[in-house]
């Protein structure tokens, strides 16, 4: 007699991964584990804010951002000029957190037939002036029409001497742990944006309430990138062990020193750098405000370890604050809240906070 065969789906198909279960960092990981570096002069590759090449006496260094429509960025509260601008500054950042200095760039656009050359004259405008006040040169692209959206591409070249490159991966245990400005101001103007975006959709002729938010909302649409910060360093006399900037939330980029270095680390909640009306904001939005800062992202300040030996030229620079210190990887990534408990860090990030 004919048996009917039980079929497990797995047999018909292998069973697919979901980007989801992958997470970006992971499915980066996955998408190059088996790239090769054929040329000694590739000094670092993939895993680092940017590339670092050897050029001679020098290294060139190049880093490349991609801005979406719908993902990244929102047009209804994002005007053109300085949608332009973010997306130059987010690449010159980049640069900064490996110690270079940037020095030209490429912009690549997919457009669709929706936007006017009005509205890309804007964005163009925006390009261009952070191109001169970064003192970068626009040097090419692609242009492409779009099926939908906006799609801009960035890359940044940047220059540096090979000893003053800072990687992720130079922290060492005992090294204290530096932030530049303050942290979570960014996460709060988008807050502030998306609130009034959904005033504006319930009544079109209502305008957005966003007088008093200066400081937020110029943080979320158009930070800066800290390339001052080189020169600071170089006259502190300070070259620090690792770098990265701040993109993604404070905790991701430790978690990010900390893998790459093969470290712990202790974060000192109370030290995080919170604006004081950011730390006020953040309340009314039932948000404690460290959490804007380690989860929120986009502030574009730069996270940084130095020796212990520099603790006397850093401890008490205007801007700079030192939040905790390296210790060995068997410790852990821990965070110290100030009533002296111990919480493990964890990237929450941009998606986990939102939703
Ligand atoms: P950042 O936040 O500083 O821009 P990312 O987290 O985007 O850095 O990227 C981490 C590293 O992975 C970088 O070295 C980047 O160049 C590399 N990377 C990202 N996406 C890809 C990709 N699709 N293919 C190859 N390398 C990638
Ligand atoms: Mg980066």
């Amino acid at each position: 007699m004919y048996e009917k065969k039980e079929k497990k789906p797995s047999e018909d198909k292998p069973r697919l991964t979901m980007l989801s279960e992958l997470g970006e960092f992971g499915l980066i990981e996955r998408l190059t584990r088996n790239v090769t570096i054929h040329h000694p002069g590739t000094l670092k590759g993939i895993g680092d804010d940017a590339a670092v090449i050897d050029a001679g006496n020098k290294v060139m260094l190049i880093s490349t951002d991609l801005l979406v429509e719908g993902i990244h960025f929102d047009l209804t509260y994002m005007p053109f000029r300085h949608l332009g601008y973010k997306a130059a500054v987010v690449n010159i950042s980049d640069i900064a957190a490996m110690n270079g200095i940037p020095k030209q760039m490429t912009v690549s656009l997919a457009v669709s037939s929706r936007f006017s050359a009005e509205a890309l004259d804007e964005l163009y405008a925006g390009i261009v002036t952070a191109c001169d006040k970064y003192k970068v040169d626009l040097v090419g692209g692609d242009t492409s029409s779009n099926v939908k959206g906006l799609t801009i591409s960035v890359t940044v070249v940047g220059e540096a001497k090979k000893e003053e490159v800072t990687y992720r991966s130079g922290a060492r245990t005992g090294d204290l742990l530096c932030v530049t400005g303050d942290l979570g101001s960014a996460f709060i103007g988008l807050l502030i944006l998306e609130r009034e975006k959904s005033v504006f959709r319930v009544d079109p002729n209502m305008q957005p309430e966003l007088t008093g938010f200066d400081y937020q909302i110029g943080r979320q649409l158009r930070p800066e990138a800290r390339t001052d910060v080189r020169n600071l360093l170089i006259g502190l006399g300070i070259k620090p062990t690792s770098m990265i900037d701040i993109s993604d939330g404070l905790a991701s980029e430790i978690l990010h020193i900390c893998k790459q270095s093969g470290v712990g680390c202790k974060l000192f909640e109370g030290k995080i750098p919170i604006e004081e009306h950011t730390r006020e904001l953040a309340k009314e939005y039932k948000i404690i405000p460290s959490v804007a800062a380690l989860s929120g992202g986009e502030d574009y300040e730069l996270l940084f370890t130095v020796g212990q030996d520099d603790y006397e030229k850093i401890k008490d620079v205007a801007g700079i604050t030192i939040i905790g210190h390296m210790t060995a990887a068997a410790e852990g990534k821990q965070m110290i809240t100030p009533d002296g408990k111990s919480v493990a860090i964890t990237a929450q990030g941009w998606d986990g906070m939102r939703k």
